[in-house]
């Protein structure tokens, strides 16, 4: 069994290469659902819809988020009601959210929700959210506090992140199975996501760090940064203002004492050094997951690494 844990773009490519490398039934996700918002009236959950979207093969390839295809009429039309339009969401992405917000309503637990979306998008791998209760990523900037959404989008991250903190984390408790795939899995992987706001929050669920501790799977994280830089996203703007170098190495400082293998870019490799004096091993490839043949690459470069796979 394989565990990654997940935010949204970088983390649902390397899932597609994952379940190409492995069978899709031996994966777990564990989704962060910090960034989750509620949008007109209904529960929206971009990270965890973009890895099921992606590994259903119907994302959009040219934002890496919502559906290939799709219209935003709904969106569009809203504005006449007076409200905002500064999140998209698209036609056919508003129906996952609609289906989800009934069931929400009707009482079901979260992690029954998204095994059920996941499962009518055809996926064969399990999709967990990091917890059942509701967890909201909050941005303090210069001007106070906002919700993750509004810096990401409405904001375009034009904001100096002062700090961030994940309201409602220390009642949440790890969705149930979550312990299980971390505790039972062969490997589990940090995917090469946002480190403070994709992988953040699921660290800061109570008892995931102690299940990562305890667990005797190979821990394995990807580094989000290649070359001092974010192949997109707010990550590297993020690591400045927190006061982390914006480095491969930086992110492994990150993730100290928390994994056994980091893996960095070609580009980085002199930087893998200073990474195993940190006291974790680690691979040099190719991270860059610019085609599906890439992105099955490194899933099987790392699971030769550790000694694993088909
Ligand atoms: P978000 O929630 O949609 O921002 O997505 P994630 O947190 O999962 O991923 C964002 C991170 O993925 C960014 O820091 C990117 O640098 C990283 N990323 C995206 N594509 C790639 C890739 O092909 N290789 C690597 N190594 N990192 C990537």
């Amino acid at each position: 069994m394989y565990t990654v844990f997940a935010g949204g773009v970088g983390a649902s490519r390397f899932l597609q290469g994952l379940c190409q490398a492995v069978d899709p039934a031996a994966v777990t996700v564990i989704s962060n659902t910090g960034d989750d918002v509620e949008m007109f009236g209904l529960h929206v959950s971009p990270d965890t819809d973009i890895v099921i979207y992606a590994l259903a093969g119907a994302v959009n390839p040219d934002t890496g988020w919502g559906l290939r295809g799709d219209t935003f009429a709904v969106v569009d039309q809203l504005q006449k009601f007076g409200y905002e339009r500064w999140f998209n969401l698209g036609d056919r992405d508003l129906a996952m959210a609609i289906h989800r917000t009934r069931q929400m309503r009707e009482g079901r637990p979260m992690h029954e929700v998204v095994g059920g979306l996941a499962a009518a998008w055809g996926l064969t791998c399990k999709v967990l959210p990091m917890a059942n209760e509701t967890v909201r990523t909050m941005i303090a900037g210069p001007e106070g506090e906002i919700a993750f959404q509004e810096y990401m989008v409405r904001l375009r991250t034009e904001v100096d992140v002062r700090s961030i903190r994940f309201d409602g984390v220390e009642k949440a408790k790890p969705a149930p199975g979550v312990l299980e795939a971390i505790g039972g899995a062969e490997a589990v992987f940090i995917a090469p996501s946002n480190p403070f706001v994709s992988i953040g929050p699921i660290l800061a669920v109570p008892g995931m760090r102690e299940a990562l501790a305890n667990t005797r799977a190979t821990r394995v994280a990807v580094s989000p940064i290649i070359a001092g830089q974010v192949v997109k996203g707010p990550a590297a703007k993020m690591m400045t203002s927190l006061g982390y170098e914006v480095s491969a190495l930086g992110v492994a400082r990150i993730y100290q004492g928390l994994v056994d293998l980091f893996v960095l870019d070609v580009e980085d490799r002199e930087l893998a050094p200073a990474v195993e004096a940190l006291g974790m091993r680690t691979l040099v490839t190719d991270t860059m997951m610019t085609s599906m043949e890439r992105k099955r690459e490194l899933a099987e470069d790392i699971l030769n690494a550790i000694g694993t796979g088909r």
